[in-house]
């Protein structure tokens, strides 16, 4: 029987680890399928505190697991398909083929972006095509790049992309944009913002380093395709929270997916809570995914000694 299972191995997952550790909670991580989460997928990571010279993403995940483990935390490298909590309050995990019991459950599962389903994008994330303006704009000076998308944070991104590009094309398969109108008329109104409307990117057009120089567009009216030279896409079509294996465990999704948290970062659910992205989509970011779970991690402490 545990004190605390964490699952995920993101930012959120690891502070949890740190923190519950710390607390001599001997607490178990379970990695799920991107051992380090969404920042395995970035290069250098320059807003998180601590780091005057930047870090690489990766670097950082690796950090945060030394860190977890030097202080007693356990990874089990699977991933959890079901949670369940019985009568006496304790929790069954299922996981591939075996099950693990504890008395919490932290979930940080994170969310993935969701990106546009072309050919070969896996290996281009990085190399000209990135789903995080915040994490990657600043490399992108004096360029044009590109935005896909048409809600709020497509808009956003775009604004914020204006501080470093030379010009940033708002591709969107539609016309209006579906963003709020005051982040819509914002992006609208700003001189380095080209809006491409009723279009979709067909196919990343790639120079001889495998980097992405371009993008090939179809218009999806009238059908006509055409290319545009730029440096780097950011796709910003949403995220997909990383809560269904959560079916049946009476934690609250909202309409995309994501947890609910009712106070702080529970659940409704005596003893599970949530922390970062996976019930997080304003913010979305490193350090505020650690925090939430320093968060976790200290009422999960509470609620155990609670039940003591
Ligand atoms: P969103 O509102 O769901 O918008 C996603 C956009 O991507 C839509 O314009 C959609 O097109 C487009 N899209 C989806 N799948 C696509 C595909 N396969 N190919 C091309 N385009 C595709 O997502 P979001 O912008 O990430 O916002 C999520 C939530 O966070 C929203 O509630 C938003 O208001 C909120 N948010 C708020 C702020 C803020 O207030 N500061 C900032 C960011 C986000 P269609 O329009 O045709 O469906």
């Amino acid at each position: 029987m545990e004190n605390v299972i964490i699952i995920g191995t993101g930012c959120a997952g690891w502070t949890a680890a740190i923190y519950t550790a710390r607390s001599n909670l001997n607490p178990l991580v379970i990695s799920g399928t991107q051992i380090g989460g969404q920042l395995t997928t970035t290069t250098e990571v320059e807003n998180f505190p601590g780091f005057p010279e930047g870090i690489m993403g990766p670097d950082l995940m690796m950090k945060m697991q030394q860190q977890a483990e030097r202080f007693g935390a356990r990874v089990e490298y699977a991933q959890v398909t079901g949670v369940t909590r019985g009568e006496d309050g304790i929790f069954t995990l299922d996981l591939d083929g075996k099950t693990l019991q504890s008395h919490t459950v932290i979930i940080a599962t994170g969310a993935s972006a969701r990106y546009l389903g072309l050919p070969g994008e896996e290996k281009l994330v990085g190399r000209g095509l990135t789903s995080c303006a915040t994490c990657d704009g600043a490399f992108y000076r004096n360029v044009p790049v590109c935005v896909v998308g048409g809600g709020d944070s497509a808009c956003e991104e775009a604004t914020f992309l204006t501080r470093f590009a030379s010009k940033v094309y708002l591709i969107h398969r539609r016309d209006p944009l579906r963003a709020s109108k005051i982040m819509a008329d914002r992006a609208l109104a700003n001189d380095k913002i080209e809006p491409v409307w009723e279009s979709a990117i067909e196919e990343y057009l790639l120079d001889e380093n495998g980097e992405v120089r371009g993008v090939k567009l179809v218009n999806l009216k009238t059908e006509a395709r055409s290319e545009l030279e730029l440096k780097c896409v950011f796709v910003a079509i949403g995220h997909v929270p990383n809560t269904s294996f959560l079916q049946g465990t009476g934690v609250s999704l909202d309409e995309q997916g994501y947890i609910i948290q009712t106070k702080g970062t529970e659940t409704g659910v005596p003893g599970l809570f949530a922390a970062g992205d996976v019930a997080d989509h304003v913010y979305r970011q490193a350090i505020t995914a650690a925090g939430q779970g320093c968060a976790a991690a200290l009422e999960a402490e509470r609620y155990l000694a609670a039940h003591e």
